[in-house]
């Protein structure tokens, strides 16, 4: 078994307090993605469970034992990085199995592993050629086996796919969670992008300015924002939010019946509606399967996703529907309100 926990995590640097008091259980076997923009700590928390960074306060334990003082090479790990960084002199079973060798791992043992490793990620025919030769999917492929023949249990991904083009970090994506689950591993895995986070992981972790925003399943982020950021950072386009006066959605009449400072609702959880609330078509955006309305209300702007089909120009009035399930009450603060 191989769990991670963070007990009260800090990390400063200077008067630059990147982390403060990270909580987190990260169960074996499951896929973890730290989601976040940019500067939020993410790779700060990734590299103090390495131990590729010192934490400045707190433990980091591993599968129960304490391994806050342990360097890398004893905390059974491995990592990805997001510049994968193959030897370019050395071939692709070379590169594999470099970290095996360093180890002294016996030769007859490492190729056996390299061999493992290569059949998992379709990488047999490829083993002699160099990395100049092989497609950036193929270097990510060899990157990830380089962690895999290490046979540690808990492998942590600092933005692995990022340099990959769309297409190929989609079907990467599947490889990964597919290899994970086949393997039984505990993967850390680091991103900003919301939608790797939602269909990769069982449980994504937001951070936002050093703090944990907001941990549970895809779904749980989804459908129950616990703060505003929570709200806009997952889903796209993000959650509407609507300032309210006295219930009322500000600048107009419609009463929302709700006490709360802010309104979130969900541009898909939106229909159109000639009885519904009176809205302004400000301007519209083709997307294919979807057609996004950029709406008003009182003083208000809203997104509307309707469906491609959907005739629908600027100027236009509208009205505008949703069920009360659907209606996300937030305080001043922007803590979600129930
Ligand atoms: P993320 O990976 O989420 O983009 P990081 O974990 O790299 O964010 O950084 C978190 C914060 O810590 C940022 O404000 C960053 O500038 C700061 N930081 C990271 N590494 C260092 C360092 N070596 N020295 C000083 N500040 C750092
Ligand atoms: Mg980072």
């Amino acid at each position: 078994m191989s769990s991670i926990v963070l007990k009260s995590i800090r990390k400063s640097w200077g008067d630059v307090d990147a982390l403060h008091a990270i909580d987190l259980r990260i169960d074996s076997g499951t896929f973890c993605v730290l989601l976040g923009p940019s500067g939020c700590g993410k790779s700060t928390t990734l590299r103090i469970i390495a131990g590729l960074e010192g934490a400045s306060g707190g433990q980091v334990l591993i599968d129960g034992a304490d391994v806050t003082d342990r360097p890398p090479s004893a905390r059974g790990i491995s990592m990805v990085f997001q510049n994968y960084a193959l030897f370019p002199h050395l071939s692709v079973a070379e590169n594999i199995g470099f970290g095996l060798s360093v180890r002294k791992v016996p030769a007859a043992e490492a190729r056996a592993r390299v061999q493992e490793a290569a059949a998992l990620l379709g990488l047999q025919a490829l083993l002699e050629r160099k990395p100049s030769q092989l497609s950036g999917g193929q270097q990510q492929r060899v990157a990830l086996g380089r962690a895999l023949v290490a046979r540690a249990k808990v492998c942590l991904m600092d933005e692995p796919l990022s340099n990959l083009d769309a297409q190929l970090r989609q079907e990467m994506r599947r490889e990964l969670r597919e290899l994970q689950r086949a393997l039984g591993l505990t993967v850390v895995y680091v991103t900003h992008d919301q939608a790797e986070a939602m269909s990769m992981a069982d449980q994504v972790v937001l951070l936002n300015r050093g703090r944990i925003e907001q941990a549970g399943t895809a779904q749980a982020l989804y459908l129950r924002p616990a703060t505003t950021f929570a709200a806009r950072f997952v889903g796209t386009p993000p959650m509407n939010l609507l300032r309210l006066d006295e219930g009322r959605i500000a600048g107009s009449n419609y009463d929302t019946g709700l006490a709360a400072a802010t309104l979130g609702i969900r541009p898909e959880s939106i229909v159109l509606d000639p009885s519904g609330i009176p809205a302004l078509v400000d301007s519209t955006e083709y997307l294919g399967a979807d057609r996004v309305l950029h709406c008003r209300i009182g003083s208000e702007s809203l997104l509307v996703r309707t469906d491609g089909r959907q005739p629908a120009e600027a100027g236009q009035q509208l009205g505008l529907r949703w069920s009360p399930q659907d209606a996300h009450g937030f305080d001043a603060q922007g803590a979600r309100i129930d």
